[in-house]
Parts: structure tokens; C-alpha cells; sequence
């Protein structure tokens, strides 16, 4: 029998960002996870603004997560010599008059987020239409999930600490905490959607949500900045982009269609001021929870759960994984609002 102080079951920004948050509070880790091509992590564009929708909300504890998820990232590009974090001025359009009033009211309470980029103003206009005007929003910008996930993947794999497999749960026994010849103290799942799939857990949490986004090339040079929206057009070199996102919660597969590569064509025709071709096309499948918040915490002793990250999962995982960490190492309570115990077991 292998001893391991923890078995970490899934291995996107969840699983990642669990094993880094416990390998720095010298926790050693096994991670399962099958390494297949379209999660959710590997597509997402990864993109991180504290104002959120139509309505111009923030989390209340928005300064904690915004500053915590760059020191992490940050700490954590040392560790795989990889650029994972890029900060980017970020424009929201306002959809119309309406939409401009309800900003002029919201705005007092949102200084802290906002900027005064006049300066960028007219080479964004350059590239993009904004009939309404709109706003510059700071601290924004992206995390390359894809290589985050693919760069721990490579770390724990030369470092022994990774089973290339999709567990079968049917070894996993939790009393014991074992899994074929592994015995841990600790388990946590982290196997975002396909958590369905997992026989100890009953409670129907989530609320699926199909993703499909772009990867296009432009003919010319495109400002640093994010353009977010009815769609996003993040500029991930001079000429290239992400173009998103469709949000499906009625879909037949995971893969990309038509509806979703019209549908992000026709939204970019009607901003974008510049030629582009489409390179790529990319699916997943979001773990969104039906109440909207994350699901984290324990659902036995010493067994634990770190999913439903939705559509904020590059701010979120950095302070969800800690509050599992601090728990394993300090008994620290993790707060009921993210219990599965608010979920129905039946
Ligand atoms: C199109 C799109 C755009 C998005 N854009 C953004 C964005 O701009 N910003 C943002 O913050 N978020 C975004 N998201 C959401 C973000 O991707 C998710 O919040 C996050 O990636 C979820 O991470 P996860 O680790 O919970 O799930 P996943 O990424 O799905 O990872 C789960 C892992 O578990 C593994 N697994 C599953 N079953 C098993 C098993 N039985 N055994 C072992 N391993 C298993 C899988 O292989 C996978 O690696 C986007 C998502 C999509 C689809």
C-alpha cells in the first residue's frame, strides 16, 4: 500500500489549484485525472472582471478574490515557468440608453473598478463599435486556464504525484479512503461536470451550461484590451483573439456546432471594425450550480467536494481551494453558504 496524505480526483482549475493550495501548506498529493481534451478548463477563456452583467453587481468580498487570484497566479507562473496571468484594460459598451442610466447610478458605489483610459478610447473605437459609449474597468484581464492546467498536469506527472486514468469509483472506497493501492487521509473531488458520474454523491446540484467560444486572427493590429459585451474579444497576441461566449443550458452534446459558431459570427459583425479569420472552434460543458454559488466543503469526514466554479472560476478557485486547506490544516470552518448540505440528498 502507497501512503499519500490526500487523493485529488479531477485535475482542472479545481483539482490544479487544489493541489498547489496544499503542496504550499506541505501537503502531499496524488491527483487522478484522465487528461482528456475538452473540459471546461482546457476551453475557457479565462477572462476575470469584477462587474458582472447587465446589472453591474460585484461580489461583495470582490477586493479579497481580485487580489488574492493575482498573487496567487503570480506565485504560481514562478513555479511552471509558464505566463499564465495577463492584465488587461477591459471595455464595457452599454446596450443601449437605458442600460447607460442604470450605469450613472450604479457607478458611485464602483470607483474602485474603474478607470479613466481616455487615452485608449480612441484606438478602441478604431477597432470596435460602441453606439451607446461605455466604460474601462481595471484589474481586469485573463489567465491562460488551458496552459495552467496542462503546465500542473506535466509538474505532477514528473514528479510522480498522478495517475493518468478516470477513476473507477467503484474501487474508491471512503470509509478506508483508499483507491487500489493508495491510502490517503484525505479525498477531494474536483471532477466539475462530470461529477454526475460520481456514485457518492447524491444531491443534484448542478445546472449545466454548453460554452462555445472562437479563435480568430485579424488582419491588423488589435488594442490591449477587452472588449466585453454581448460578447468578449480578448486580444491573446497582436493579431489573434478569443471570441465568447454562448451560455446553453438546453444542449444536446458537448461538442461545437453551428448554432454556437453563427451565432458568435453574426455578434462579431456587428462590433468588430477589422478583418478576421476564424482558426478554432472550441466546446465544454460549464459546472454551473443552480443557485449560482460554488459547492465546496465536506460531504463526509475528511472527504471533500470543490466544484460548481461557474463562470467566474479563475477568481474563485484560489480562495475556494484555500478554504478546503485551511480546514485540512487548521480545522478552519468552511462557511455554510457553499455546503452540499443545501442540496437535497434524495
Ligand atoms: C466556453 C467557456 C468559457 C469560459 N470562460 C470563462 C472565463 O472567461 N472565466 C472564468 O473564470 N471561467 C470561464 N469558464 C468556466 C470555467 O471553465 C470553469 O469554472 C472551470 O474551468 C471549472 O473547473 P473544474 O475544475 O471544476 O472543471 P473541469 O475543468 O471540467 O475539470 C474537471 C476535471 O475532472 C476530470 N475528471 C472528470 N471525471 C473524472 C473521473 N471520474 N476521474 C478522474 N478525473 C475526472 C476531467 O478530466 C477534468 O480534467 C468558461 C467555460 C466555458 C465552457
Amino acid at each position: 500500500m502507497h501512503h499519500v496524505d490526500t487523493i485529488i480526483i479531477g485535475m482542472g482549475l479545481a483539482g490544479c489549484t487544489m493541489y498547489w493550495s496544499l503542496k504550499q501548506a506541505g501537503i502531499k498529493c496524488l491527483c487522478i485525472d484522465p487528461n482528456i481534451a475538452n473540459t471546461s478548463s482546457k476551453v475557457a477563456a479565462g477572462m476575470f472582471n469584477p462587474i458582472v452583467g447587465k446589472r453591474f453587481t460585484t461580489a461583495p468580498n470582490a477586493s479579497e478574490l481580485f487580489v488574492g487570484a493575482k498573487k496567487y497566479y503570480k506565485g504560481i507562473e514562478a513555479m511552471i515557468s509558464e505566463k499564465i496571468y495577463f492584465e488587461m484594460p477591459l471595455y464595457m459598451p452599454f446596450q443601449n440608453i437605458a442600460h447607460q442610466n442604470d450605469w450613472s447610478l450604479k457607478m458611485p458605489k464602483l470607483k474602485e473598478w474603474i478607470h479613466d483610459y481616455s487615452e485608449l478610447e480612441k484606438t478602441l473605437l478604431a477597432k470596435y463599435d460602441s453606439e451607446f459609449g461605455g466604460f474601462f474597468v481595471n484589474k481586469t484581464g485573463y489567465v491562460d486556464s488551458n496552459l495552467y492546467v496542462k503546465s500542473t498536469f506535466d509538474y505532477c506527472r514528473k514528479n510522480n504525484e498522478l495517475l493518468i486514468e478516470n477513476i473507477d469509483y467503484n474501487k474508491l472506497n471512503i470509509e478506508t479512503k483508499t483507491y487500489n493501492n493508495y491510502q490517503a487521509k484525505n479525498i477531494i473531488f474536483c471532477e466539475g461536470a462530470a461529477v454526475v458520474n460520481n456514485s457518492f454523491i447524491k444531491q443534484k446540484f448542478l445546472n449545466l451550461a454548453k460554452g462555445q467560444l472562437l479563435c480568430g486572427k485579424s488582419s491588423s493590429v488589435l488594442p490591449k484590451i477587452i472588449y466585453n459585451g454581448k460578447i468578449y474579444i480578448i486580444p491573446t497576441t497582436e493579431n489573434e483573439f478569443i471570441c465568447g461566449a454562448t451560455y446553453e443550458w438546453d444542449y444536446i452534446n458537448n461538442e461545437p456546432d453551428e448554432f454556437g459558431k453563427n451565432y458568435l459570427i453574426e455578434e462579431l459583425n456587428k462590433v468588430v471594425r477589422f478583418e478576421y479569420t476564424i482558426s478554432d472552434h472550441k466546446a465544454a460543458i460549464r459546472p454551473t450550480v443552480i443557485d449560482r454559488k460554488p459547492v465546496v466543503g465536506n460531504i463526509a469526514d475528511n472527504i471533500y467536494i470543490l466544484n460548481g466554479l461557474g463562470t467566474k472560476g479563475v477568481v474563485l478557485a484560489p480562495y475556494l481551494a484555500n478554504l478546503i486547506t485551511e480546514n485540512i490544516t487548521n480545522s478552519s470552518e468552511i462557511s455554510k453558504e457553499f455546503s452540499i448540505d443545501r442540496f437535497n440528498n434524495k
